[in-house]
């Protein structure tokens, strides 16, 4: 079948990878040159230790906290917009435990089931990615927020993941070149990292290899139909024909669902990194500094730390003190390191793909007979990327999909 996608981050890519593998005629349309966005200056974590989803029960009154301070690692652009308005009763209401209860399992299938594939295209795509399969740290500073880690582990146990906790002591053994100051960590095995700009240089070398036709510098404008299908896509290059459609360009999925006559709520989660490189002494393992909600990569003698939820639409506005607000919580976990302020101008931001109740959409729309969604994976997108392009490739083929797919129904807020 001839498939058309939809942007090329870092879902599209591994949509189309699995897609081409079952001999589909794919073809890729992204309005850049998938060089830059939010695939490629995460944090690069391929997380099953993650599988609580981002509405929570006390999520919405933090939030609310955190928004009277300009340093802390949440902010809403407070502004009269009905889709932001929309997403967030649909956020508020979902903010309670039955969500995470309900939620939690799915979301656990959707990242072991990606990692898994991690480990077949780590072997099958032809140039590396640095993808180290050490763990990930959760390091805490205060024991309330140790007791709640702790919880979490035994939670994730539940679903067959390994974790180690330590003492604070424990946690410097592990780090043998920097210091490091914290209540406690807790360290999840399962989880690994890789360099995400790497990742999807490789898979769109492998691509272009084989045979999948990528349309860059192209814009989306619209869609044709006929009969209950879409039959072409239109951009500002020209049409292209479709048997399937599937659509994966991240924050921007409200916009193009509305190209399609469907409402989808979606809202870009701004977050922030910036990158060191050259270090004489690194962090041993990828950290979440969970107190303040910061996040750091090493590969070798480079470090990328990054973190920040900002929901202000789509503005290329950098906010400096929440750029410096990441170094100053790396300063505090990892006093000795004696990491130099970055240069707020150059920081890196990217636009989390962020749905109402922090689970992505992947599925079948019934508006139109060949439309699929593939996106809103808010914090996981690398992390759950193979996965979903497993999944995307047996929807369309017809398959039996390898996990119960209801949770990420993109009609369930209709
Ligand atoms: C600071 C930060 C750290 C993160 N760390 C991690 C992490 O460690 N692990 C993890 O799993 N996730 C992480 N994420 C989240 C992850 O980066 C995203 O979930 C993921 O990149 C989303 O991928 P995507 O393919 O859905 O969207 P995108 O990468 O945004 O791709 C969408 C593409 O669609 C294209 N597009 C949009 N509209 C159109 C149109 N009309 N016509 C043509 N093309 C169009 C865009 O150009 C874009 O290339 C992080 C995010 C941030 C901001």
């Amino acid at each position: 079948m001839k498939v058309t996608i939809v942007g090329g981050g870092v879902i599209g890519l591994c949509s189309a990878y699995y897609l081409q593998k079952a001999g589909h005629e794919v073809t890729v349309i992204d309005r850049g040159d998938i060089t830059d966005g939010c695939s490629f200056g995460n944090m690069g974590y391929i997380s099953p230790s993650h599988f609580i989803p981002l509405a929570t029960p006390g999520i919405v009154s933090q939030g609310l906290k955190w928004m009277m301070s300009s340093t802390s690692p949440f902010y809403i652009k407070p502004r009269l917009n009905i889709d932001l308005m929309r997403w967030g009763m649909t956020f508020w209401k979902k903010s309670n435990a039955k969500n995470v209860e309900d939620s939690a399992p799915h979301l656990n299938n959707l990242l072991q089931l990606s990692r898994e594939r991690m480990n077949d295209l780590k072997k099958e795509l032809p140039d590396s990615f640095d993808m180290i399969e050490k763990g990930c740290w959760m390091l805490y500073k205060s024991e309330k927020t140790g007791e709640h880690e702790k919880h979490l582990a035994e939670q994730a146990h539940t679903f067959g993941l390994k974790t180690i906790l330590c003492t604070p002591q424990q946690v410097q053994d592990y780090e043998t070149e920097v210091e490091v100051n914290v209540a406690g960590g807790v360290l999840y095995i399962d989880d690994c990292h890789l360099s995400s700009a790497k990742f999807m240089q490789s898979l769109f070398n492998y691509l272009q290899k084989n045979k999948v036709k990528f349309w860059l510098h192209t814009e989306v404008t619209g869609f044709e139909k006929s009969n209950g299908k879409i039959t072409s896509v239109t951009t500002d290059k020209g049409n292209i024909s479709c048997d399937e459609l599937v659509i994966a360009n991240g924050s921007w999925l409200g916009n193009i669902s509305k190209l399609l006559g469907l409402k989808m709520l979606m809202q870009p989660g701004k977050g922030y990194s910036v990158v060191y490189n050259e270090l004489e002494k690194n962090l041993q393992y990828p950290s979440i500094l969970v107190d303040d909600r910061t996040a750091t990569t090493p590969i070798n003698k480079w470090l990328r730390i990054g973190g920040t939820m900002e929901l202000s639409g789509h503005s290329d506005n950098i906010l400096p003190k929440r750029v410096m607000a990441i170094h100053t919580a790396f300063k505090k976990y990892y006093p000795l390191m004696n990491l130099p302020e970055p240069d707020v101008t150059k920081a890196w931001y990217g636009y989390r793909p962020v749905t109402p109740d922090g689970m992505p959409y992947i599925g079948r729309h019934t508006a139109y007979s060949n439309l699929t969604y593939a996106g809103g994976h808010a914090m996981l997108g690398v992390s759950a990327a193979a996965g979903t392009g497993q999944l995307i490739k047996e929807i369309i083929g017809g398959e039996k999909p390898a996990i119960k797919l209801t949770a990420f129904n993109p009609e369930r807020f209709s």
